[in-house]
């Protein structure tokens, strides 16, 4: 049975789904039509303590079972999510609005975050050294950390928390994840796999809801640690408050990303690749493309040719064919979204292209076309603030000097692309560009799964970051042992 289609959602504790004692539910909807799919139970810090109880007990016999073991659970698990495929991608594209090209990319980067994490074998080795001094000996080993909490944002109900929980489980921690309220339904589906895969019961759970289950994993004693992914101020909030209590905590935050367009890049593709960071997922990425900073001598052509390619793009209901833009998430940031196009225009900018007259705009489900800002300068709040939707800032520079300057100018630093292909340039802008995940070349740099997702400044708090060995790290303690053979 799945679960997804039922009215008001679940919990999932202990292998078991749980109704939820509340009166509090919020509405799940199609962004692309309206349509209620489903109610999201707001559960309650007495369904966390719930949760950590049964995770906690489970961690004990968890721990214990060998990792080949519990590495081959996300062999299986594995191949459930790539037989089911396409109808995780369609639960994608129905709760989030991406469109069915894109969600099935999202699943394949989830995907590959399981097969990272299937090879814990190797992963969790320790390291020896056999004579540290003469007859003594040093190694060290590596073990879980007990029971942690994940909170995930709406723009990417498989991608993120699939950065979080494989890793988690599969170095012996238990796990339970607050899905965003926007977007829940997958999370269900996927426990149905793992529980399918042969994941012993207590070791993942879901509460559904909003603050309060947020806040109740950040204050329970039984928590070792808390992976977020969503906004800026919620990230620094949850770090903040996590770390008061004593807790491990990555928190991945906001950003607003630049891409540098120079004189001598290869201008279709440029194009082709800022179109598709700056409006694929309507947006709501956070490694979208923003701001374009583009060489003076350039910038009309890119913007002519940047136009020109926006207007082809067909926006409509993610699940139909050929569609690339779909809808933002809400109602309420589509209202959002138009506010900024409006400041935008106050603040000065040239608006190039305006994505309020795009048809879909104007009809039902929270559309909003591709708009483009020319002549944006950063004292406008366009070029500061995430807005998370379709719209991309122009700004005009001198030279790479000026636009590296303006790019380290932003508070965020998530991710950073450069079009050329002058190698001195790049060198350049590697070594003076203050984010932490660089594309050369390329719109949406953002690494997979063996790779940490490294943002920087105010788009992460934490040492450790999601994925790659980081997440290892994360997951994980270690014990040095010292022997002196006698
Ligand atoms: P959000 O911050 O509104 O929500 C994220 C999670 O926090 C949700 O589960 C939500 O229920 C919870 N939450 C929200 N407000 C809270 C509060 N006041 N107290 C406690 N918990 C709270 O983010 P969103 O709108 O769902 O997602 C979009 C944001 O996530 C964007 O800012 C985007 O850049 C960011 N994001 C960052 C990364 C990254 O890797 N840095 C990846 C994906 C998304």
């Amino acid at each position: 049975m799945t679960n997804t289609k039922l009215e008001t959602l679940k919990n999932y504790i202990g292998g078991e789904w749980v109704e939820v004692n509340s009166e509090s539910t919020e509405e799940v909807v199609n962004p692309a039509t309206g349509e209620l799919l489903a109610r999201v139970p707001i559960s309650s810090k007495e369904d966390v303590d719930q949760a950590v109880r049964v995770a906690t007990e489970a961690f004990h016999e968890w721990k214990e079972v060998p990792v080949p073991k519990r590495a081959r659970i996300l062999f299986k698990y594995q191949q459930l999510l790539v037989d089911h495929w396409d109808e995780l991608a369609e639960i994608v594209t129905i709760e989030n609005g991406k469109s069915f090209k894109e969600a099935k990319g999202e699943v394949q980067r989830g995907i590959e975050n399981v097969e990272f994490a299937a090879g814990a074998p190797s992963l969790m080795m320790g390291e020896q050294l056999p004579s540290i001094a003469e007859g003594l000996e040093s190694g060290v080993y590596r073990y879980p950390i007990g029971v942690i909490g994940g909170i995930t944002p709406f723009n990417f109900p498989m991608m993120v928390p699939a950065w979080m929980f494989p890793m988690a489980i599969v170095t012996g921690n238990t796990f339970i994840l607050k899905p965003s309220e926007r977007t829940p339904l997958l999370a269900n589906r996927l426990a149905e796999f793992l529980e399918k895969a042969g994941l012993p019961k207590g070791v993942f759970n879901i509460v559904h809801g909003a603050h309060d289950v947020v806040n109740g994993l950040l204050d329970h004693e039984n928590v070792a640690a808390i992976s977020f992914v969503g906004s800026q101020p919620v990230a620094e909030y949850v770090y903040k408050r996590g770390t008061d209590n004593l807790k491990r905590v990555q928190a991945l935050a906001g950003a607003k990303n630049h891409s540098i367009v120079l004189k001598d890049a290869n201008m279709e593709n440029a194009v082709t690749q800022i179109l598709n960071a700056a409006f694929g997922s309507a947006g709501e990425r956070c490694m979208a493309a923003s701001v374009v900073a583009v060489e003076e001598t350039v910038a009309d052509e890119f913007i002519f040719l940047l136009h020109q390619k926006a207007d082809e793009v067909k926006i409509g209901n993610g699940l139909d064919e050929g569609v690339f833009l779909g809808p933002v998430i809400r109602e309420s940031h589509k209202e959002w979204t138009l506010q900024y196009i409006e400041t935008g225009e106050k603040e000065g900018a040239k608006l190039v292209r305006d994505g309020r007259k795009d048809e879909n705009a104007k009809g039902e489900g929270y559309f909003v076309g591709p708009t483009i800002f020319d002549h944006v300068s950063s004292n406008m709040k366009i070029w500061q603030d995430e807005i998370f939707a379709p719209i991309l800032s122009i700004v005009r520079v001198e030279d790479l000097d000026g636009a590296i300057a303006l790019t380290n100018k932003s508070p965020f630093a998530n991710g950073a692309c450069i079009f050329t292909n002058d190698g001195g340039k790049v060198r350049q802008f590697r070594e003076t560009i203050d984010a932490g995940m660089l594309g050369v070349n390329i719109g949406v740099p953002a690494p997979m799964a063996f790779f940490p997702f490294s943002g920087w400044k105010d788009s992460f708090y934490g040492d450790l970051h999601a994925n790659g060995k980081d997440g290892l790290n994360f997951y994980t303690r270690k014990k040095v042992i010292t022997t002196r053979w006698v």
